[in-house]
C-alpha cells in the first residue's frame, strides 16, 4: 500500500500544528505529533519514518507488537505509543514493545503496569485516560477520580512508571470546535490539580485531538495531538 502525497500531507499536517501554536501563543517544539497507523500496514509507517516522522500510536497491542517488531529488523525504532484501550491479559506485551501507555484507566492497571514494568526492567511513560465529558459508554477516569488515582501512583514504590500528564479521546463530530470545551475543560482539570501542589508529579502533557480538531485541541493547550487520517487517507 502506497499513501499518495505523504510528503506533502506530513507537510500539511505539520504547516497547521505550526498555524495553530502561532495563533495561541506556543511553540511548535511543544507539540508532538504522533501519527496513528492503526489499520495501515507496515510500509505506511516506513514511508512516515522516512519522512521525518518519529513517534507513532498504535491501538491494538497485537497489531502494534507486530509491526513494530517488523519494523525494528529494518533498523526503524521510532517512539510507540498505545492509545488503545489496554486489557490486563495484554499488559506484558504492551510494556515490552511499546514506549508510551496513553490509556491507563484504573488502579488496578496502573498497579500492573508497574509491577510488570519492574519485571522487565522497562520504563515506561503513561498518561491517565480521562473520561471528561462522562459520557456513559466511554473508558476513562472520571474527572472528580483523577486525583485518586494520581495518589495512588505517588504510593507506588520504586515504580518504573512515569506518570506525564492526562489523555482524552472525544465523541468524534464532524465540527471541529464541537470538542473545544472538553479540551479546555481537561487542561483545566489538569491546572487544577498541579496547583493544589500535594502531587510528586509534572503533568505536562495533554493529549487531544485527533484529525478533524487537533489544531483546535492545540489551541486549548495539548501537547500531543494523535493524528491518522489528516496524514495517510481514510482508512478502509
Ligand atoms: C484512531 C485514533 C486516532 C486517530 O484518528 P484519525 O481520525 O485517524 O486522526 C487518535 N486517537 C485514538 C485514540 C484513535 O483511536
Amino acid at each position: 500500500m502506497r499513501v499518495s502525497n505523504l510528503t506533502e500531507k506530513i507537510d500539511a499536517v505539520k504547516r497547521t500544528i505550526e498555524e495553530a501554536c502561532l495563533r495561541s501563543g506556543r511553540v511548535p517544539q511543544d507539540v508532538l505529533l504522533v501519527a496513528v497507523t492503526k489499520r495501515f500496514p507496515e510500509e505506511v509507517v516506513e514511508a512516515a519514518w522516512e519522512n521525518g516522522l518519529r513517534a507513532f500510536g498504535e491501538n491494538y497491542v497485537q497489531e502494534g507488537v507486530k509491526k513494530i517488531q517488523g519494523l525494528k529488523e529494518k533498523g526503524i525504532t521510532p517512539e510507540w505509543h498505545l492509545i488503545g484501550h489496554l486489557q490486563k491479559n495484554k499488559a506484558r506485551q504492551a510494556i515490552r514493545h511499546f514506549d508510551w501507555i496513553e490509556t491507563v484507566d484504573s488502579k488496578e492497571l496502573l498497579g500492573r503496569i508497574s509491577r510488570i514494568a519492574q519485571e522487565e526492567k522497562r520504563r515506561i511513560r503513561c498518561l491517565i485516560q480521562v473520561n471528561i465529558s462522562m459520557d456513559p459508554g466511554k473508558s476513562g477516569i472520571l474527572p472528580g477520580d483523577v486525583e485518586d488515582i494520581l495518589r495512588y501512583a505517588a504510593n507506588l514504590e520504586d515504580s518504573p512508571v512515569s506518570i506525564e500528564g492526562l489523555m482524552t479521546i472525544t465523541r468524534y463530530s464532524q465540527d471541529p470546535e464541537a470538542a473545544r470545551k472538553w479540551f479546555r475543560a481537561l487542561r483545566e482539570l489538569r491546572d487544577t490539580i498541579m496547583e493544589s501542589g500535594t502531587l510528586p508529579f509534572n503533568l505536562k502533557h495533554l493529549s487531544m485531538g485527533m484529525s478533524n480538531d487537533y489544531p483546535v485541541a492545540i489551541e486549548e493547550g495539548a501537547t500531543i495531538v494523535r493524528v491518522g487520517q489528516a496524514l495517510f487517507g481514510p482508512r478502509e
